[in-house]
């Protein structure tokens, strides 16, 4: 099987293109929004239609966000780049070239590091370049609904997106998500792009061949698109794969060609070959100057970047003393990072312990609720420092974990913890004399496992801890009962 064959004798080489669309309110070169969801052609004005002796005027923010984004993933920033006219025809296209960036696109040379190991504790980190990132306008959209027609909606045409281009660095499916992954927590922090890969603001084609392991020579490559998941892009490129091997196997050779992935039959398809590729005939685009960037523009971008996602994942490992895995899941996304740091901020004590205790009630509990109301963070109702109330409530032994799951829907609801321990009277006990009170009827009750405990039989001490817990509700400090009963039973 080709399966077999990846790894022993040969290696997948991955290139991936990312079209992320940038969260400006208007388009890249006129003022129309680019709100999503709208009635078809609501948001088209003449220079989105294309209309002739219209003339395009550049949104300064979607060249700072590029920028944001090229310096986020390490790469040179030219402080003059060019805008290039890339022909092809088709209906979403009205102008029949889309503007784009050739030659000299404004990011260059750059890298992301990107962490392998599945307990994501940092031990493995590999870096992938990234060649360049361009900036362009989006097109429409073709809705192919009926048998005969093809709907044209323009409302997609203008919004600015950015293009990355990863080096062929990436030689597994696993890692193409990891990258995917890294790219687009980074969009995301620098609150440039939503992500969003079922709407298409995040969306990904993947350059795939094979070499037999130890050849330096790269593969020819096949390019698949279509791909509307992470899930998908592992899929497709493990598929890819497999075929390229099954070809190369049985005495063929992979011709460099576009496919798409078809989730239904979850093959790639031929789309286009080579010899069908575009002539896109680039040439500079003369309806705009060229993007300048001065020093101080530059520095005064870095200077606003914020903390991204894997600084601050290595910073949770380093000062809150979490384990990688805990720090890799609370980073995953800011809103939830920042719920993190709040409720740590609120505990009373600062102990590794207690974050940790924080940890596991926001990666349990509080994920649970956000992904069943589909919510961040950030939207949720119940106040970090409740989560801090409760961790140092079992820090401290006034309630054991057994309370805390069980006052827990309470505090969902809005509930101060302490207010519900103090209200139901939940304060774990530990007052020696009313415990030694449970501890002896609890004995002479029971005479017969007493008997059997004293001869030799020790594994009733859980009889005897459990049955003094529910005599008190759960409230007795299991500490001390178990220290009380075994000077009793082992006297
Ligand atoms: P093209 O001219 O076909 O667009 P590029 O050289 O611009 O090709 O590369 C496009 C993408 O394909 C990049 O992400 C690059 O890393 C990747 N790539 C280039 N050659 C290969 C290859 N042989 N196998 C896999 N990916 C490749
Ligand atoms: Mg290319």
């Amino acid at each position: 099987m080709a399966s077999e064959l990846l790894g022993t004798k040969y290696e997948a080489v991955i290139g991936l293109e990312v079209h992320a669309q940038l969260l400006t309110k208007s388009k890249i070169f006129c003022g129309d929004s680019t709100e999503f969801g709208l009635p078809p052609n609501t948001n088209i004005s003449p220079l989105s239609l294309g209309h002739p002796g219209t003339l395009p005027v550049l949104n300064k923010e979607v060249v700072e966000y590029s920028i944001c984004m090229g310096l986020a993933t390490n790469c040179s920033i030219r402080p003059i780049s060019l805008f290039a006219r890339k022909h092809y025809f088709y209906p979403d296209l009205p102008k029949g070239y889309q503007i784009s960036q050739f030659d000299e696109p404004i990011c260059y040379d750059g890298y992301v590091e990107i962490e392998l190991d599945t307990k994501g504790d940092g031990s493995k980190t590999q870096r992938i370049g990234i060649t360049r990132i361009h900036i362009e306008e989006d097109a429409g959209k073709s809705i192919h609904d009926l048998d005969i027609d093809t709907l044209v909606d323009l409302n997609r045409a203008g919004v600015a997106l950015i293009e990355i281009v990863s080096e062929p660095d990436i030689r597994t499916a696993q890692e193409a998500v990891a990258y995917l992954t890294q790219i687009r927590q980074t969009l995301l922090y620098l609150g440039i792009c939503d992500g969003n890969m079922e709407e298409g603001s995040f969306r990904c084609d993947a350059n795939v061949s094979i070499r037999p392991i130890g050849q330096k020579e790269f593969g020819t490559k096949a390019e698949v698109k279509n791909m509307n998941s992470f899930r998908n892009v592992e899929k497709a490129i493990e598929h890819e794969i497999e075929r390229q091997i099954g070809i190369v196997e049985s005495g063929g050779a992979v011709v460099q060609e576009t496919r798409g992935w078809d989730a239904g039959s979850q093959t790639t398809k031929p789309q286009r070959s080579k010899e069908q590729a575009h002539d896109y005939r680039y040439f500079p685009e003369p309806d705009l100057p060229p993007i300048r960037v001065p020093q101080v523009w530059l520095d005064e971008i870095r200077s606003r970047l914020p903390e991204l996602g894997l600084q601050r994942k290595r910073r949770f490992v380093r000062d809150f003393g979490l384990p990688g895995y805990d720090a890799g899941i609370l980073t995953q996304e800011q809103s939830l990072a920042q719920y993190f740091e709040d409720a740590s901020a609120a505990l009373s004590e600062k102990t590794t312990d207690r974050y940790k205790l924080v940890s596991n009630w926001i990666m349990t509990d509080v994920m649970r609720i956000l992904s069943e109301k589909k919510i961040t963070a950030n939207e949720l109702t119940l106040p970090p420092a409740y989560i801090a109330e409760m961790a140092d409530l079992l820090a401290s032994e006034m309630i054991s974990s057994k309370i805390a799951k069980e006052i827990f829907p309470e505090v969902l609801e809005g509930k101060s913890p302490k207010k519900v321990v103090e209200e139901r009277g939940l304060m774990q006990v530990s007052d020696n004399s009313f415990i030694i009170e449970i501890v002896e009827a609890l004995l002479s009750e029971n005479p017969d496992e007493v008997g059997r405990y004293r001869e030799g039989k020790k594994s009733l001490m859980g009889f005897f801890v459990g049955q003094a817990l529910k005599n008190t509700q759960g409230k007795a400090n299991p500490k001390i009962v178990t220290k009380l009963l075994q000077e009793r039973l082992d006297a």
